[in-house]
């Protein structure tokens, strides 16, 4: 970046533990550049114990916002002076809003699912597999409720986490591991939102046999990019969606809450997939 950083320099961030390899600096750097702003997008290190102080300093005059990602979502929903309704639904914010010393947390996590999904051909009309009840399931539960879909079935391998999920409303049912396979007919789409699939983690295997064609499946999982899921969905002809068409679309938002106006037309798909490519 040939910019220079002087002190009128606005700043953007994010906050996580780890996020070292975050691609959001990628993307917003990238469209702060070609918007022509005087402005920087940077990662910002905190452990949860110091995640609190570290928003109130910054909420003070330093930053215009933050984007929040693992492990401080809950935490900074909890902290907000002021939440959307997509933070009370999900009870998790991925971005923070300074503005005159308050903090209005939001959530976009759930409009980037949406408009991913969709992006694919996906209509909230029939019921939809949720795989997963960590954080990213909650959310994506929460969102595809209000989107209109007329149920969820969420499935997870503690069955616990996914029972107290269902239980705060019915149109939700917490299934097993065993039952993945058969929640699958006459879905709209089937989402993974476990960590499987993952550079490092075991592979995630459903069988689609029992999907409609039609049915759009997603991995949030962007590491990596093509996971052995996305390629089976995309041997029997689904229309898919990838993690990292997720997380562009949820950074869409962020940069127009931070700056005011909608990110300009950059090809940042193509800036992330070289990132990842680098990071091997
Ligand atoms: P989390 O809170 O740690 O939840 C992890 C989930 O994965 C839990 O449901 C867990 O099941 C399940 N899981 C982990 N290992 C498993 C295994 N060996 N077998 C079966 N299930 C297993 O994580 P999260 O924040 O929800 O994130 C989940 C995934 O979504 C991650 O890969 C994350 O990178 C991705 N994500 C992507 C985006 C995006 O923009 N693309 C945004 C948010 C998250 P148990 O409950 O049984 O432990």
């Amino acid at each position: 970046m040939s910019r220079a950083i002087t002190a009128a320099t606005l700043m953007a961030g994010v906050v996580g533990d780890p996020i070292r390899h975050s691609l959001s600096p990628v993307i917003h750097n990238a469209w702060i550049e070609a918007a022509g702003l005087d402005a920087v997008y940077v990662a910002l290190p905190a452990l949860p114990e110091s995640f609190a102080g570290l928003v109130r300093g910054l909420s003070s005059g330093a930053a215009l916002g933050v984007n929040v990602t693992i492990p401080h979502k809950e935490q900074a929903a909890a902290i907000a002076d002021e939440r959307s309704s997509a933070v009370v639904r999900a009870g998790a914010a991925n971005l923070l809003i300074f503005r005159d010393g308050r903090v209005l947390a939001d959530n976009t996590d759930g409009t980037g699912l949406l408009s991913a999904l969709r992006a694919a051909g996906f209509e909230p009309l029939s019921p939809v597999v949720v795989l997963g009840a960590g954080g990213a399931a909650r959310g994506a539960v929460q969102s595809l409720l209000a989107a209109g879909v007329p149920s969820v079935r969420l499935v997870n391998r503690s069955a616990e986490r996914a029972r107290a999920i269902a239980a705060a409303d019915n149109r939700i049912s917490a299934l097993g591991w065993d039952d993945a396979r058969h929640a699958l007919d006459g879905v709209a789409a089937v989402i993974n939102a476990t960590s499987l699939g993952m550079t490092g983690q075991p592979p995630l295997e459903l069988a689609l046999d029992l999907a409609p064609p039609t049915a759009v499946v997603m991995d949030m999982v962007y590491r990596p990019l093509q996971t052995p899921f996305l390629g089976a969905a995309k041997a029997r002809g689904h229309p898919t969606a990838d993690g990292l068409s997720m997380l562009i679309a949820q950074a869409r938002p962020s940069f127009e809450a931070f700056f005011g106006r909608p990110p300009p037309d950059v090809d940042v798909r193509s800036l992330c997939e070289r990132a990842l490519g680098e990071a091997g």
